[in-house]
């Protein structure tokens, strides 16, 4: 997946050249195309590498609107180290300190924050002029500001949603795949579909991993089994290894793989303004001042944050009658005027969303939106932000235009909690070393593991867990 059409709107916005083929089904049976990406880094090649902890308060009860976001069965401080560590591998620009909202930290960021441009550090003066807590966003990528003539990254508008060509974002296969590939004892397959998990007579042990490659059948074996599939797929493939021991999926006598499907309550929501916003690489900025209340909502609304910068193209492909509300602006016009914020609400893990398989082995999806009032109650603050701050009514475009995309079902880019962790087998499908209860060599290690999902990115936690289980299973095996 390098070559021109990376860093190209059109290819990868509207004709979804890196969207896998594979097809789901939505609770009426009715198919859709998934927006996952099957490739080495999996979602992480494409992803818009905001690398956020979660907050402290997100790994106890947080009393919802709609219900409550259970606690985690381990405290922030009990994965501080590991987002350290997590923080320096994937090489995380931030700037701690400005955000009210975060948690302690054992070390400062390993890099500088990535600098507004111009535009973003207006509203970030504004916001901050309004009462506000802007802060810079923790950023994955390899930008070195200090010495731009050597950076890895040249801090283009291509990020968000693109792979980078130039192998300067911090995803997984960069990072975590590639310097691993000339030891001896990694191979890597690739076109391997593992489509079902064997064990021994007892169903205590993998035994054999069954691949489907090239057309043809394969089997694999190892001491120690880790799938690390996405939530939608590691679950997929626990159900469809049911055998007699396992009768309701491999892992599954709790009845808890595939349920507590969440995958947040997102919106992008594109404000014109009549300036213009020459911004190249927007995803500077972070808002968390509604992330547990607002002055005037007891409930959680959530993180704001920005999205990468709108362009003709990539707009002609999220919405094709965006300009009804500029039908004055052409989609370049109105792409050059805008400011992209991306808008993220928890949602709540509750068992009837969940991941099931036909007879064919199908992922079928059920899922009911929850906490949708705080996420209403977030959009009314963007408002509120953009309407009494930086861009007042002097700098909105005529009047003001706020274009919101709500994130439909395929939009699966943050999915998680298929195979919870927890200390009662009854109720979780993997203790807290994210082994599977029920067998002795079976992980699940992706953010299939979430309890709940708090309102930021996630892959910053599954990286900081993965390295914690990795640990974990060193010291099984030295
Ligand atoms: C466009 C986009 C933007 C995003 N932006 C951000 C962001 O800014 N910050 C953030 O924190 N998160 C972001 N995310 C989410 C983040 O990428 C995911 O949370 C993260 O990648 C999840 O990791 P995972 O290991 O659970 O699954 P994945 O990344 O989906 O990896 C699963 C892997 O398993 C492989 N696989 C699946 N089934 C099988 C099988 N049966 N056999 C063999 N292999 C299989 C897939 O090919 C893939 O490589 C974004 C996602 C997208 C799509
Ligand atoms: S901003 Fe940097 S990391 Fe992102 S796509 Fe451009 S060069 Fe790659």
């Amino acid at each position: 997946m390098r070559d021109r059409d990376n860093w190209d709107a059109k290819p990868v916005f509207v004709d979804g050249k890196y969207i896998s083929k594979d097809a789901w089904f939505d609770r009426d049976g009715k198919g859709f195309q998934p927006q996952v990406h099957y490739f080495v880094g999996g979602a992480t090649k494409l992803y818009g590498a905001a690398l956020y902890r979660l907050r402290p308060g997100d790994f106890g009860e947080v009393r919802h609107v709609s219900g409550i976001s259970p606690a985690w069965p381990l405290s922030y401080d009990d994965f501080e180290p590991w987002y350290s560590e997590a923080e320096r591998l994937y090489q995380v620009h931030g700037n701690a300190g400005e955000d009210p909202t975060e948690g302690h930290r054992s070390e400062p960021y390993p890099w500088p924050a990535v600098s507004h441009e111009p535009r973003l550090q207006q509203i970030s003066d504004d916001l901050a002029k309004g009462g506000y807590h802007p802060f810079h966003a923790p950023c994955g990528i390899m930008l070195d500001e200090a010495h731009r003539p050597m950076s890895t990254c040249i801090r283009c508008a291509w990020c968000d949603g693109y792979p980078c060509l130039v192998h300067a974002k911090a995803d997984a296969e960069i990072i975590a795949v590639r310097p691993l590939l000339n030891r001896p004892n990694v191979t890597l397959l690739t076109g391997a579909e593992v489509i079902r998990l064997e064990t021994d007579d007892s169903g205590r042990t993998v035994t054999g991993i069954v691949v489907s490659r090239d057309g043809n059948r394969e089997v694999y074996r190892g001491d120690i089994v880790a799938i690390c599939a996405g939530a939608a797929n590691s679950a997929k493939l626990l159900l469809n290894s049911a055998n007699d021991r396992h009768p309701n999926g491999l892992a599954n006598r709790s009845d808890q793989v595939g349920r507590n499907y969440m995958f947040h309550n997102c919106k992008a929501v594109a404000a014109l303004s009549k300036e213009r916003n020459d911004t190249i690489y927007q995803k500077t900025l972070g808002i968390n001042d509604f992330y547990f209340a607002t002055k005037d909502y007891e409930y959680p609304a959530g993180n704001i944050q920005m999205v990468g910068k709108s362009n003709a193209e990539a707009m002609r492909g999220e919405q094709p009658d965006l300009t009804w509300f500029a039908p004055e602006w052409g989609l370049t016009d109105t792409a050059r005027h805008s400011v992209d914020f991306w808008l993220t609400t928890e949602d709540l893990p509750i068992p009837e969303n969940r991941v099931t398989t036909d007879k064919d082995g199908h992922v079928h999806l059920t899922y009911s939106p929850t906490n949708a009032e705080e996420a209403d109650r977030l959009y009314e603050e963007l408002k509120k932000i953009l309407n009494h701050t930086g861009m007042a009514a002097h700098h909105v475009f005529r009047k003001n235009f706020y274009m919101d995309m709500g994130i439909p079902l395929a939009g699966c880019a943050h999915q998680a909690g298929t195979c919870r962790f927890g200390t009662d087998p009854a109720a979780s499908v993997l203790d807290t070393n994210c082994k599977a209860h029920e067998l002795d060599n079976l992980y699940v290690v992706d953010t299939s593991f979430f309890p709940s999902i708090g309102a930021v990115n996630p892959a910053l936690t599954a990286i900081a867990n993965a390295l914690r289980v990795g640990d974990h299973i060193l010291s099984r095996i030295t």
